[in-house]
């Protein structure tokens, strides 16, 4: 095949760039902004010290053709922290809890708790999928749907959202806060066994996950962080690197503006430069709404909402107080960080650094401010008292997490038949498709479309 053009340069982009070189003569990967890993990034304070954009931290895919992209074996030691088991934590009712980040039901006042575990017990029929609220309402019940789940929906996608309006897949289910542990470690073992417990019922630990797996056959999950001082970034710069060395033309501060096609395949597309490449098949990873502008398709009237992240970044004089978990996540109301990670357990390093993520809309962002964060961390007791601070950053990016209501899903889905049905040879993949958000389901949905569309042209 000839050429194939990539647009948008994250994490998505970049994999499928250095994918589809080995199908194509030719790849271009057009970038709009002066950089590349979109989502995936660092960033310095003024010190020098560098944080992610985010928790990212890199988990093999079990593909093997990606994963070689990804990590190279035979690099692995050398570059890379073995991150396995992954150690997390979580903090509710006032408590942290270590060895876990499932919500512990059992932490609420007696009365609340005895009142959600008879409704628990009770509701073992098919969950109703109509939204989120009634997906918790039928699974863990309505007293833990709204002592434990409606807060964190809140946290997640502010106090003002209409919960009847969530679709089911919500940042709770990914992650992993739409399970709960309301027993002990040995009833929940047993009760896990009976399917319709296992889907509301979280591991106590996840060395108990890589057991099941184990006991299954299956392979544990392999999480790793690159070494070197950029985080991320270093991951980034290297995929970077091998698109260049494997041949892909990386065009940066780029967009497409127009799409050329005849019977209902793609031909030329031009740039914002005026040049003109011959194209073979688009691989589409930004927002699709570019796309219908360049081929003069019918743009929706309707703007899509994404979550505003606020990244309050921190470097310590001292150790924070967990000296364990890679990240932990706040599920309690008490503050609006919903996540932090601990760089000195990722890094293995003495410099004692933090990120602690908080969403916002864009206009709720600056209240947010990096004095505030610090006086939350210190009443989750993540931090001492005695603390100082060495050097900090605010980081806000827009645009990031998708409110994932009914109309986001039309509209999305929408856009994607739009485009697919009025071209042959167009792939439209990467979180702004709408069908993934995670780093890793963005990675395995590049792969089946490109192998889907190789396979059949
Ligand atoms: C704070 C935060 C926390 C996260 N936590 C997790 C987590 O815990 N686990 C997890 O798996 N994932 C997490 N993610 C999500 C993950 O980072 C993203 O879903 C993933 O990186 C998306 O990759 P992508 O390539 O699809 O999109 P993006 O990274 O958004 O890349 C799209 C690229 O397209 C470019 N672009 C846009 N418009 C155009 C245009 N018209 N022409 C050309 N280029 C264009 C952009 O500049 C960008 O480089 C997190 C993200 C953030 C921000």
């Amino acid at each position: 095949m000839n050429t194939c053009v990539v647009v948008g340069g994250g994490i998505s982009g970049l994999t499928a760039a250095i994918l589809l070189k080995k199908r194509f003569n030719s790849v271009y990967l057009i970038e709009q902004s002066e950089n590349l890993g979109g989502l995936l990034a660092c960033v310095r304070d003024n010190l020098g010290n560098s944080y992610d954009q985010g928790t990212h931290i890199p988990e093999k895919t079990g593909i093997a053709e990606i994963d070689e992209i990804l990590f190279d074996d035979n690099d692995l030691v050398e570059s890379w922290y073995a991150l396995s088991p992954l150690k997390t934590g979580n903090y509710f009712a006032g408590e942290w809890d270590n060895t876990t980040q499932t919500i512990d039901a059992s932490k609420l006042p007696r009365h609340i708790y005895q009142q959600g575990i008879g409704e628990f017990m009770t509701l073992v029929d098919s969950p109703d999928t109509t939204n989120i609220e009634r997906y918790i309402s039928t699974t863990l019940g309505p007293t833990f749907y709204q002592h434990l789940s409606k807060p964190i929906i809140h946290k997640l996608y502010g106090k003002e959202i209409d919960c009847n309006e969530l679709a089911v897949r919500t940042g709770i289910n990914y992650f992993g806060a739409s399970r709960i542990k309301a027993f002990d470690k040995d009833t929940t073992k047993t009760l896990k066994q009976l399917p319709f417990f296992d889907h509301k019922l979280g591991f106590h630990s996840a060395a108990e996950y890589d057991e099941l797996l184990e006991s299954l056959g299956q392979d544990t999950t392999q999480y790793y962080y690159p070494k070197g001082e950029l985080g991320a970034q270093t991951w980034v710069n290297n995929l970077a690197k091998k698109a260049s060395q494997c041949g892909v033309k990386l065009v940066m501060s780029s967009h497409v503006v127009d799409i050329k096609s005849e019977n209902k395949k793609i031909t030329q597309v031009t740039l914002n430069d005026g040049s003109k490449l011959a194209c073979d098949l688009i691989y589409w990873s930004a927002p699709p709404i570019f796309a219908l502008k360049a081929a003069n398709l019918e743009v929706p009237n309707v703007s899509l909402s994404f979550r505003t992240a606020n990244l309050l970044h921190y470097t310590f004089n001292e150790k924070p107080l967990n000296d364990n978990a890679h990240y932990v996540w706040n599920w309690d109301p008490i503050s609006p960080i919903f996540r932090i990670t601990l760089y000195h357990n990722i890094r293995q390093n003495s410099c004692y650094q933090l990120t602690a993520e908080v969403l916002s809309s864009k206009e709720e962002s600056e209240h947010i401010t990096l004095e505030k964060g610090l006086a939350d961390l210190k009443t989750l007791g993540l931090i001492s008292d005695s603390a100082r601070v060495l050097s900090s950053l605010k980081q806000t990016v827009h645009n990031t997490f998708p409110i994932p209501t009914h109309a986001f899903a039309n509209v999305t889905q929408a856009q994607f038949e739009q485009l697919t049905n009025s071209f042959d040879n167009f792939i439209l993949s990467g979180r702004f498709s709408g069908r993934c958000w995670l780093q890793n389901d963005v990675l395995k949905l590049a792969y089946q479309e490109i192998n889907q569309f190789c396979a059949y042209a």
